[in-house]
């Protein structure tokens, strides 16, 4: 037998996600399927929303692997290009590019014009990442215009605090990118799944939905959202089961002590699979569509579970790391990350499964 860790992913749920996002406002939406489609797994994920408005990457690279596998529609850099290789490439490849650096500008005015050349200008308004900062937007637009006369340009900008819809610093930036280039009629775009969730008035003709894609609420509060499918069954089975004496340990560091005489399984899955390792003992797990919970340190290719309360759970039993029943943002609580950190961090060697 084959080792039993896998994550069944489910294409109809991501499908489902992408078209409630896009149900949100009256823009269109890109669908950010970046870092291998948050683990997902890109050229699959990438065909499986080929009829998206856009599909959003970071890299060039990551989107010269959904053209070789045939996504033709509009395909958004997030990252932008680097250097003049990469800005051929990019429109050779008709990529949308973002523009945040005055060294983009310098290599666009080189570029002699012609063909397809869609640039997204972005504009830091207060995430302090990418982007000219907002004071300065009038004036970089103008530049712009001028290096990329033909061009269709989208103004954006990134929020730091969606997923705090509360905070004040979301209007803050909203009326900073407002009031940027007040007197320009351009298409824009500002909401990321957080914003388009909870923010209204963040929704412009552009969203960015990335998260949500998995059926993760993005909000810090972490209620679930019941227009959310998720999108992956990050699944194993116990290999081992034993039987363990009051005050004996499991696992490295000897640091969980059984309290009463008790039984524990293995898993197959550890942190070389992208489990976090930082998981502590109260993780939940669940063993045959029961919770129970992680007990001991993370190994690289193998956790344990408490199994004193499931005599039912043999070898064999199915174990789901996260789902559906137990939400990939529970865990990363639990963690102290987030969903998009485990999403991502799914290993190589983790078969993904397409139904
Ligand atoms: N837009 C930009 C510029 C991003 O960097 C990201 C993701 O990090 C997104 C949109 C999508 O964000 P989310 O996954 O929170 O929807």
């Amino acid at each position: 037998m084959s080792r039993p860790l896998q994550a069944r992913v489910n294409l109809d749920a991501i499908r489902h996600n992408y078209q409630f996002a896009r149900s949100l406002g009256d823009g269109r939406t890109v669908a950010i399927i970046k870092a291998n489609a948050y683990g997902h797994g890109l050229a699959v994920v990438g065909e499986a929303l080929a009829g998206a408005d856009a599909l959003g990457v970071a890299t060039i690279e990551e989107a010269l692997v959904l053209r070789r596998t045939g996504v033709q529609g509009r395909l958004l850099v997030l990252e932008g290009v680097f250097d003049r290789a990469a800005l051929r490439e990019a429109i050779s490849q008709r990529l949308d590019i973002v523009i945040h650096s005055p060294y983009q500008l310098d290599m666009l005015a080189q570029e002699p014009e012609g063909g397809h050349l869609a640039l997204w200008l972005k504009i830091d308004t207060g995430m302090g990442r990418l982007g000219f900062s907002w004071p300065e937007a009038a004036a970089i637009y103008r530049r712009l215009r001028a290096v990329a006369p033909q061009a269709e340009i989208t103004l954006m900008t990134h929020l730091a605090c969606a997923d705090e819809p509360q905070r004040e610093c979301n209007e803050v930036q909203l009326q900073r990118f407002d009031s940027a280039l007040a007197g320009e009629a351009l298409a824009a775009s500002i909401a990321n799944s957080a914003a388009l969730l909870a923010l209204p008035g963040a929704r412009r003709d552009w969203n960015r939905a990335g998260i949500m894609l998995w059926g993760v609420n993005p909000r810090l509060d972490g209620i679930r959202h019941p227009e959310l499918r998720s999108s992956m069954e990050f699944e194993s089975r116990l290999i081992a089961e034993r039987q363990i004496g009051a005050g004996e340990s499991v696992g490295y560091g000897c640091d969980y002590h059984f309290p009463g005489p008790g039984r524990f399984g293995i898993v197959a899955c550890g942190y070389g699979d992208g489990y976090p390792r930082h998981a502590p003992s109260g993780t939940p797990v669940m063993v045959g569509g029961r919770k129970t919970q992680l007990v001991g340190r993370v190994s690289m290719d193998m956790l344990a579970v408490d199994l004193t309360y499931l005599p039912e759970a043999k070898v064999g039993a199915p174990v789901t790391l996260w789902g559906s029943a137990l939400p990939v943002a529970d865990v990363a609580a639990h963690a102290g990350t987030i969903a998009y950190e485990l999403l991502t961090g799914l290993t190589e060697r983790v078969p993904r499964i397409y139904e």
